[in-house]
């Protein structure tokens, strides 16, 4: 009974006039969760629902997926292409003929003048697996730049990097079927009901079956902390040392794993050596938590039949982010805890398909988990796609992070982005600003024309988006699901891969190149190109990914299903097949709050959001949550500071200033602000992105602010009005 009613009334779902449901999958984050499209009588989007038969949402869906069919008719949708000449010049409609050749003439003049690698290609985790290793064929077999990453350098960098460090290959070993077997779980960074409400959806599933502890290590009182058994409120920045500590404790107490260790890794010596220094009382100094909770979690994590690890930005997100995600794996590596029911260590993945551009879109390296450092992969790939292996450089080139700097220093004159929006998404917004305009080409393909980073480009190809078109996605279990096409694409948009297919077509006279029409035809060259090797899809086809609601690779050929776990022979992807446990000193270069700067800043998603906003600002019914930029604030450091709730800040820091309206909670501490970080002109003006030095992924949560009331409230209102426009 609801408070003040004396009758419930009756739910009525409102009738939507729905003829057909189409099977799809969400465009959104990395759960992967299958969809139904309603189309009413005139074949037009009217409704979404769960499919209940899938086993990663079993008919659930959160509130993006709820209103997602709305994304097709959303506004701002690009419907044709724009060109002109200079940045500050009004666009021009062009016809798709024309944006193509001036952009494949621009990339050629460029790379004539420059140089090949003086012209950058950054895309994305958010188009099509086939999309994605198109794309990869087109930059490194025709294009020939090396100079080519995706925006995932900005969220699951590290993760890859720690997955390869420790095992030899990137590949997230575990699935959500691991919360029913595991007897702790340990969360670093992760607010998993609000960024990934359907996993957490699954946790709390087990969690109704079976009590097993949860402890979620986060500097903020997160949703998630709310829940847990154990809160452990982490110094920002410090979760190395926490762990090296628990890998002591383990080790001092005889509570490894001494059999898995012996047969199944390397490197223990060293690692035992340098966890040796971290005991919990020198620990409990640097991270913020006391020696006796250190100790009770390494004895009740060692001790569990079955412990298993998941993160997300909390631990990528740092300049110790790779080491991060070595320490997890060397913290189940030593107590067995890898391959095996409820035993793993899971990156929670961010973009709906960051898998997918991780396996296959060469970015990289090559397609299918190949290294350009590899002269065998090279030679494979160059036979496969019929051209000369020395075309391929013999090593990666620059990430992300590491390409928009080098337009500073004029090493790259034009850049090609994709479904990404660096001037919300990077650090330090304003040096990202003068980079762009540097710039002697920009062209930026996107569903939406008023992206941000649009401003400064000279060609825009508008995209389909999601359902749009047809592909596959990877979720965070290795899950290959399927995006059938439900609606043709808006306007005189084009799916992405035929864009890429298009401008192939302007670059066959470097190489002969046959680039397949269809997604399906690309699958094809996928199942080819996996068959034996770990992330095998020979095994799958549409029909049967359909049919199954998605296969976990890998899925051999004549295997009817796929795998849900990795490494449970205990063979690794290293040479000589064990897992490497690295030893890992802590170095503490965060910029940490002080006198003049006296706030931590910490930032992250909230439900209503993703991707700076550029789809779900433009839902009423999931932008009405957060639609204006705002902090978390400890209601004593307010009252010293004499900020009222609803009142404006300004937060200044060493990069620049945002103006934020103040939400008084006890969630952050004292001396911490948190900001969602997808508000464009917002957290990012103030962020340091300072690079980790194996991912080159930014450490966006740790820096330092001050903190005034904004000089001017009515003018602050007037800009956070502004800012509501989508
Ligand atoms: S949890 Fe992720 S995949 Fe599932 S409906 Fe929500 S946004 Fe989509």
């Amino acid at each position: 009974m609801l408070f003040g009613r004396r009758r419930k009334n009756p739910i009525r779902i409102a009738d939507k006039g729905v003829k057909a449901w189409r099977y799809t999958t969400c465009g959104y984050c990395s759960t992967g969760c299958s969809i139904e499209v309603g189309l009413d009588q005139d074949g037009k989007a009217v409704a979404t629902r769960g499919v209940g038969s899938a086993d990663v949402n079993r008919g659930k869906l959160c509130i993006k997926g709820i209103f997602e069919h709305e994304l097709f008719y959303s506004a701002q949708r690009g419907n044709t292409p724009l060109v002109r000449e200079k940045r500050h010049e009004a666009f021009r409609e062009a016809s798709w003929d024309d944006a193509l050749e001036r952009t494949a003439q621009e990339i050629r003049r460029i790379q004539g003048a420059h140089g090949r690698d003086a012209f950058a290609i950054v895309s994305t985790g958010q188009i099509m697996t086939e999309e994605f290793y198109t794309l990869g064929k087109l930059a490194r077999g025709l294009v020939g730049t090396n100079n080519y990453d995706g925006n995932t350098t900005l969220c699951m960098a590290s993760a890859v990097s720690g997955y390869k460090r420790s095992f030899g290959s990137d590949g997230p070993p575990g699935c959500y079927a691991d919360f029913e077997h595991t007897e702790c779980l340990l969360a670093f960074g992760s607010n998993l009901p609000e960024q990934h409400p359907i996993i957490f959806w699954r946790l709390r599933q087990a969690l109704e079956q079976r009590r097993f502890p949860v402890i979620v290590v986060d500097p903020r009182v997160t949703m998630f902390a709310q829940m847990a058994d154990m809160h452990l409120p982490i110094t920002p920045g410090t979760d190395l040392v926490l762990l090296n500590s628990l890998a002591h404790v383990i080790l001092k107490e005889g509570l490894a794993d001494r059999a898995y260790i012996e047969a199944h890794t390397a490197g223990y010596d060293a690692f035992a050596d340098l966890v040796e220094q971290y005991d919990p009382v020198s620990a409990s100094r640097i991270c913020g938590i006391d020696e006796d909770t250190i100790r009770n979690v390494a004895r009740l994590y060692a001790k569990a039949g079955a412990a298993m690890t998941i993160w997300t930005m909390g631990i990528n997100q740092s300049t110790h982010g790779s080491d991060g995600v070595v320490a997890i794996n060397n913290l189940n590596l030593i107590t067995g805890n890898i391959g095996k029911p409820g035993g793993t260590s899971l990156s929670i993945t961010g973009q709906s398909n960051a898998m997918g551009t991780r396996e296959w879109s060469s970015a990289s390296g090559l397609p299918g988990y190949r290294y350009l450092e590899n002269e065998q992969d090279r030679q494979d790939i160059a036979a496969y796609w019929g051209i000369d292996p020395a075309f391929f450089p013999k090593k990666r080139g620059m990430f992300m992070t590491d390409i928009l700097p080098a337009i500073e220093t004029g090493q790259i004159k034009g850049l090609w982005l994709v479904a990404t929006n660096p001037m919300t998404s990077m650090p330090n917004t304003p040096r990202i600003r003068k980079t762009l305009e540097r710039l002697e080409f920009l062209v930026v393909q996107d569903a939406y024309a008023d992206v941000e980073t649009n401003e400064y480009s000279h060609v825009y190809l508008p995209a389909a988006v999601w359902a749009e078109k047809e592909g596959c996605f990877t979720n965070t279990e290795r899950r290959v699901n399927l995006v059938r096409n439900v609606v043709p694409p808006y306007g005189d948009s084009k799916p992405d891969l035929w864009i890429f297919n298009q401008l192939a077509k302007r670059f066959q006279n470097r190489n002969g190149v046959v680039f397949p029409e269809t997604a399906e035809g690309v699958f094809g060259e996928l199942r080819e190109l996996s068959k034996g090797r770990m992330l095998d899809y020979s095994g799958m086809s549409y029909e049967k990914i359909e049919k199954q609601r998605g296969i976990q690779w890998p899925c051999p050929e004549g295997h009817e299903t796929g795998s849900p776990r990795l490494y449970t022979d205990g063979v690794f992807q290293h040479a000589d097949g064990k897992a490497k446990l690295i030893p890992l000193p802590f170095v503490d270069n965060n910029e940490r709050p002080d006198e003049e700067y006296a706030f931590w800043l910490n930032s992250g998603r909230v439900v209503e959001h993703f991707h700076t906003r550029t789809r779900t600002g433009k839902i009423g019914n999931v932008n009405k949550f957060s639609p204006t930029p705002y902090m978390e604030m400890n209601p004593d450091a307010a009252a010293e500071l004499g900020i009222a709730h609803g009142s404006y800040a300004r937060l200044t820091s060493r990069r620049g200033d945002a103006v934020v309206m103040v939400q008084l909670t006890h969630r952050v501490p004292r001396d911490m602000v948190f900001i969602p970080f997808h508000y464009h002109e917002c957290v990012n003006r103030l962020t340091l992105g300072l690079l980790d030095p194996h991912s080159r992924q930014p450490a966006f949560k740790q820096c330092a602010v001050k903190i005034e009331p904004a000089p001017d409230q009515k003018a602050a209102a007037v800009t956070n009005l502004a800012a509501r426009s989508y």
